[in-house]
């Protein structure tokens, strides 16, 4: 049984919310706009608590992200100002640096994604130091907790322990660009690259599953005239040796239009693999090279003016499993990419391959089993469901995505060269 959290519901419950605005803001001025779900003001003051019992206080300024589709999440991120008053002149930690609040509710992932930042931090030294360049900047976190009285405990009650909403987590973060600030679609796939590996890097060394691979979570880092893909938002990850265990499991995560097919299925009850999020990789692909003609402008469809893969974003889960159906199971596949990415449309029927040979020989499988069940029960044949009989694993992913237009992109840590290393060698041996 899956357990659907409430989404939109929640997020424009805006009555519901009006406490949380007093817990949080200390001072509004007069007359100000409305600026999202918090009914946050620019110019607004937040003070929340900091090391040693002091407090901080941070002028909020535009609000730069607010999702809408997202399982139990209602996240807000707001670019933020220092305006601690006890912050002396020019000595400022937080000086010169681009900051954002990020708001959440954290549900039913208890720990706070600084934690597992700090974990990739700790690791990655020596070899694996270049995973430094592709992880969040992260600040200072805080919780502030929900009072039993207030009016989100409607909420809970309606949804008991599906959702256990204890308190709106806070975090001071450095500001990312999204994906549309790159110019070129060479920098696109040099940052999907990037991402992909610290993604890959992040599970196998660290242990941590990331869990929510969506466009708006794939961010760029400008430093010292070069760019970094980034892999954003950890509001949903795991330790992978937690896996499994209790009702997280139960729970389908990650951003509705890059979610893997299956888990849009009503009686889909497994857990969250790695190939899933490699799955949500080719969507977040798919959408974004067939959806904009440049980096900015949507290419209208030009049948109906509606523009094209945009319904993915609004559409409901079976008619969603019925779309990345017949994406996975076109033969050929033909994806309408833009002239501006048509580099990626290599990537993507590579990746389409894979998939297709993937879940079809994961129906060939049942069947096959089925059959054989009846004839030699305890000759039952195997099938490698966690890479879909091998199609849809770190090593594909890598032999496919490293290469863009016959141009090596740069990879990063022994791990990956090491995978590439084999295949070359296995095709030499071929
Ligand atoms: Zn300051």
């Amino acid at each position: 049984m899956i357990k659907y959290l409430p989404e939109a519901d929640f997020i424009r419950n805006a009555d519901s919310l009006l406490q949380l605005q007093k817990l949080l803001v200390v001072n509004t001025p007069k007359e100000s706009p409305s600026s999202g779900i918090f009914e946050f003001c620019e110019g607004s003051l937040l003070t929340f608590p900091y090391k040693d019992e002091q407090t901080r206080t941070v002028c909020l300024k535009r609000v730069i992200f607010r999702s809408n589709d997202v399982f139990g999440r209602g996240t807000t991120v707001v670019r933020v100002e220092c305006a601690c008053r006890h912050c002396p002149p020019n000595q400022c930690n937080w000086q010169g640096k681009e900051l954002v609040l990020k708001l959440t509710f954290p549900s039913k992932t208890p720990i706070s994604e600084w934690t597992f930042i700090d974990r990739c931090k700790e690791l990655a030294q020596g070899e694996h130091a270049w995973v430094l360049n592709h992880l969040p900047d992260i600040y200072w976190s805080f919780d502030i907790p929900l009072h039993d009285d207030s009016p989100l405990d409607n909420f809970k009650k309606e949804f008991e322990d599906a959702h256990e909403m204890r308190v709106v987590r806070g975090s001071i973060q450095e500001e990312l660009k999204p994906l549309s600030s790159l110019k070129t679609a060479k920098e696109r796939t040099q940052v999907f690259c990037d991402i992909i590996q610290c993604h890959h890097w992040v599970r196998k060394c660290a242990q941590i599953f990331h869990r929510d691979v969506s466009e708006g979570n794939f961010m760029v880092r400008e430093r010292d005239g070069k760019k970094y893909g980034v892999l954003n938002d950890w509001d949903l990850a795991i330790w992978l040796n937690n896996e499994g265990d209790g009702p997280t499991s139960l729970i389908r995560t990650g951003t509705r239009p890059y979610m893997a097919r299956e888990q849009h299925s009503f009686d889909w009850g497994g857990q969250h693999r790695y190939r899933h999020d490699l799955e949500s990789i080719f969507y977040v692909m798919l959408l974004l090279v067939c959806l904009y003609s440049s980096p900015n402008e949507k290419v209208p469809h030009f049948e109906n003016q509606e523009f094209r893969f945009e319904e993915w974003h609004w559409r409901d889960d079976e008619y969603l499993r019925l779309l990345k159906n017949s994406v996975v199971y076109a033969a050929p596949f033909r994806p309408p990419v833009s002239p501006f990415f048509i580099g990626f449309l290599l990537w993507l029927t590579e990746l389409q391959d894979h998939l297709y040979m993937g879940f079809t020989g994961l129906g060939t499988h049942i069947k096959q089993a089925a059959k054989q069940e009846a004839r030699q029960p305890n000759k039952l044949p195997t099938f490698d469901v966690e890479t879909l009989g091998g199609h849809l694993s770190c090593e594909q992913i890598a032999m496919i995505l490293h290469m863009f237009n016959n141009e090596q992109l740069t990879t990063h840590g022994l791990e990956w060269q090491k995978i590439l290393e084999g295949l070359s060698r296995n095709q030499q041996q071929k």
